[in-house]
């Protein structure tokens, strides 16, 4: 509707619109006497006239303080979710958005259908929602059907320090959004809440708000902590450390929760198998019983996916955008930055010295632990029993990931240990060769983590690294848009109809070279159209910069996953292929699908035990390639054949333990094939597929086909053999050469194309070890080229080319046409066009 038309009779006048009213909220005595205690309701007052005065406003407080459980209530008290209005609140991680909900939904005694909550995979929002809590992937995906999000009467942004790609996109666009709303008559108040004051990339960019919206602090009670460093730097074993500080603390301090930060799910697990080995609360068959607790959830979960899982055609909810993500899951949570104020404490440290001598790890029975995991993979059952108190005369001792270190709360803790590690993934910016590393974190997340340990009594943190490691630290760490490849976001936008990415307001832009190579990778996908060719370079550049969106790429844009898999989507439906492509593009998103197996072993008997499995393992990727024409697919037929196996097997943790696959990745890929036959189902009624879990073989002809369609998302992942010929070095025997690098590349050990080594291969990424080593590789024809990939080759001059002929099993007028491959300039066969 035009701004300028009357608003409807029924509806009262714009200025009337804000809330005046008061809706009442039945909590207990308990939650009101909790709640009091909050530092932010001091603040009630202030915050909500903030809101009604200014369209955008920026709250900042200590995490603890009560922003995110209580804003919510404020406006829904003051009638914010009135009216069929909703209040949505986007998190960046799934967690925080599920516990929040229920948190909510349980201090205002209101069931899970008034506050709700929708992840990317399931959700409990309902017609009676007024609180919905979302990730903010969630967010983006409604504003693509709806602009103006009309639903909405308040979007809060949460944990918007942490910075992620689409909290920071999501900014920009709201920042267009609310003044439309505004000239509409329907006016949006967006609230963006910060952990930290580093807020300037937000208020004091004047393209994002041209007015600088009010800032309001809330001063948390924050008691002192005390920050120990460890004399010396260790040490790469930082979680033995972790392991042999906790039990000192453990031994030699009085009574407190422990919280640890290590950086992924694997160390989390082996940290705590480690303590309740040492510090059962139960005895010994109690340890055992909380990893059987743990199984036995894991097992409960399956068994709800198993009920929920249709048997016919897939009737999903709708796909989201939740996690959208150029990038494999991580399972580590990524870095986040943060400022804490807790006190830097003196040298003094209780007599707890450095690291020790190794402990005998034998179970100490006079002390009992109650050690729980933490981390954003973690079900939600699990990730619950953190706020709970734990067993009376146990101390409770939480292992985490940096999920601990901002969004959620954890009851109780007085000693922090910091590994001041933390898992990132890093890019190269030619080549887009990436790699899981684990890093030095930054002073803002180190004193972010400590301030954890002062929420309800003065505190202790320890620090596993000396004080000059500490000023060595980056102050922030930089916003995660500025360390990506970012064809994922530029697509989106587009979907947007934002041709100028270039013009976006984002809080911090992400480099003109990020987006320029973004583009020319879509418009090379075919999702962009191509520009007019411009003679200057640099021209060029720019027109590229604002090629708009083809209905290909509006597709692909509706798939949840990286462009490049998504085209490969969108070419899936010829000769039935759809269901083999799916689970291929599930399998290539989810990250490490193998365990393992060539980690050192601990001791000789894990050394023995390693090599027997990796024996069993390779004997079964064999059995996956296949025999014959499969085994051209290569890594994907092994792929394609793990996971129909483990579907086969009915998905159990031991078929998964027994053949080296990891059973998370097996269930994260199940649930995306879901998602992505949900998707596919509703694009194109047409074909309509099923989510087969006894998927029988590709024919060959489906083999090439796949092949063909892999080729044709990977187009810039080609490499072509070494021939004998051009070997410079015998280092070079076996390799390979791609149009990016320099040096050869290799086909990883672990491939199932190892030892066949044909002349052409598509990869899916390089990872550089002891050498570059492409994995994901599948063998393609070098004539498939041409025909596929115009795009990359240069066509000889027609007129060197055979003169055109009819041909008549097409009807068609054809020639013969030479190639090369582009930058490298490979000669290719030539082919009938
Ligand atoms: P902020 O968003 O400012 O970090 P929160 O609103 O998350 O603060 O937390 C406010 C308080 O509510 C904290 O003291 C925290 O311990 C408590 N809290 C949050 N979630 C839960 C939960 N699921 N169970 C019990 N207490 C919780
Ligand atoms: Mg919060």
């Amino acid at each position: 509707k035009p701004a300028n038309t009357e608003p409807p009779k029924d509806k009262p006048e714009p200025k009337d619109l804000e809330p005046a009213i008061f809706v009442p909220v039945d909590r207990s005595p308990e939650i009101q006497e909790a709640r009091l205690k909050l530092p932010i309701l001091a603040e009630e007052q202030v915050i909500m006239e903030a809101i009604k005065e200014n369209p955008v406003v920026v709250l900042c407080g200590e995490t603890g303080s009560g922003k995110t459980t209580q804003v919510p209530q404020f406006l829904y008290e003051a009638g914010y979710g009135s009216n069929n209005d909703i209040i949505g609140i986007t998190e960046p991680r799934r967690v925080a958005a599920v516990t929040m909900s229920q948190r909510v939904a349980l201090e205002m005694n209101l069931p899970q259908d008034v506050v709700s909550y929708q992840i990317r995979y399931e959700g409990n929002v309902s017609p009676e929602t007024k609180i919905k809590f979302m990730t903010d992937g969630v967010l983006l995906k409604e504003i693509q059907k709806d602009f103006l999000l009309k639903r909405y009467r308040v979007i809060i942004i949460d944990e918007a320090h942490e910075r992620s790609v689409y909290t920071d996109i999501l900014i920009g666009l709201l920042s267009r959004i609310v003044p439309l709303r505004t000239k509409k008559g329907t006016p949006l108040k967006l609230i963006i809440m910060s952990a930290t004051l580093r807020i300037e990339d937000f208020t004091e960019n004047k393209r994002l708000f041209p007015i600088t919206p009010p800032v309001i602090k809330v001063n948390a009670r924050q008691f002192p902590v005390t920050v120990h460093f460890n004399k010396r730097t260790p040490i790469d074993d930082y979680v033995g450390e972790c392991f042999r500080k906790v039990s000192k603390i453990h031994r030699m301090l009085p009574s407190g929760g422990i919280l640890v930060f290590v950086t992924g799910q694997a160390e989390v697990h082996s940290l705590c198998r480690r303590l309740r080995k040492m510090f059962p609360h139960r005895g010994k068959q109690g340890a055992k019983d909380d990893e059987k607790d743990e199984d036995a959830l894991d097992a409960k979960a399956l068994k709800e996916f198993k009920k929920s899982k249709p048997q016919k055609k897939l009737n999903l909810p709708k796909i989201s955008l939740d996690n959208y993500s150029a990038l494999p899951v991580d399972e580590g949570d990524e870095d986040r930055e943060a400022g804490g104020d807790e006190e830097e404490g003196s040298d003094f440290d209780l007599g707890l010295g450095d690291a020790g001598s190794d402990e005998e790890e034998e179970s100490d029975s006079s002390l009992p632990l109650y050690v729980l995991p933490l981390y954003s993979l973690l079900a939600p059952e699990k990730q619950a029993k953190v706020f709970r108190p734990p067993p009376s005369g146990t101390r409770l001792c939480v292992v985490a990931t940096n999920v601990a270190e901002t969004s959620l709360t954890i009851p109780g803790i007085k000693f922090v240990v910091d590994c001041g590690k933390v898992k990132k993934r890093f890019y190269d910016k030619v080549t887009g060769v990436s790699s899981f590393r684990v890093e030095w974190t930054s002073q803002a997340s180190a004193d972010q983590r400590a301030g954890r340990a002062g929420r309800t009594e003065p505190g202790h943190c320890y620090r596993l690294y000396s004080s000059a490691v500490f000023s060595d630290f980056e102050q922030f760490s930089p916003p995660e848009i500025t360390r990506r490849p970012v064809e994922d976001l530029v697509l989106q936008m587009k979907d947007l109809n934002i041709e100028k990415v270039v013009n976006f307001p984002f809080p911090t832009p992400p480099s003109p070279d990020a987006l320029i190579a973004a583009e020319e990778l879509l418009i090379a996908l075919g999702a962009l159209e191509e520009p007019p060719k411009v003679g200057r370079l640099k021209a060029l550049n720019k027109a590229k910069l604002s090629s708009p969106i083809t209905p290909l790429g509006r597709v692909m844009a509706s798939f949840p996953v990286a462009p490049r898999y998504a085209k490969m989507l969108a070419l899936g439906k010829q000769q039935d292929c759809l269901p083999y492509v799916i689970t291929i593009v599930a399998a290539m998103t989810v990250r490490e699908l193998f365990e393992e197996l060539d980690r050192p072993a601990v001791n000789d008997e894990e050394q023995v035990t390693l090599k027997g499995k990796k024996a069993r393992v390779l004997q079964m990727q064999k059995i996956w390639a296949g025999q014959g024409p499969g085994q051209k697919l290569g890594d994907l037929m092994v792929m394609l054949g793990a996971v129909g196996a483990c579907e086969y097997s009915g998905l159990t943790p031991s078929f998964c333990e027994r053949n080296g696959l990891r059973y998370k990745a097996m269930l994260e890929i199940r649930r995306l094939r879901g998602q992505l036959t949900t998707a596919v189902n509703s694009l194109c009624p047409d074909v309509s597929i099923f989510l087969d879990s006894k998927m029988s073989p590709p024919t060959e002809s489906q083999v090439n086909f796949l092949r063909q369609i892999v080729m044709s998302g990977l187009g810039d992942h080609i490499a072509r053999r070494i021939h004998p010929e051009e070997l410079l070095d015998k280092k070079w025997k076996n390799g390979y050469k791609t149009p990016l690098l320099e040096d050869p590349v290799f086909i990883h050990p672990n491939s199932s194309l190892f030892r066949q080594l044909p002349d052409f291969v598509v990869f899916q990424e390089i990872v550089e070890t002891t050498k570059m080593y492409m994995k994901g590789v599948s063998s393609i024809e070098p004539e498939w080229i041409p025909i596929l990939l115009p795009q990359y080759c240069h066509f000889k001059d027609p007129l060197e080319d055979p003169p055109p002929f009819y041909c008549e099993a097409s009807g068609t007028v054809k020639c013969q046409r030479e190639s090369t491959f582009y930058r490298v300039g490979w000669p290719l066969p030539a082919v009938e066009m």
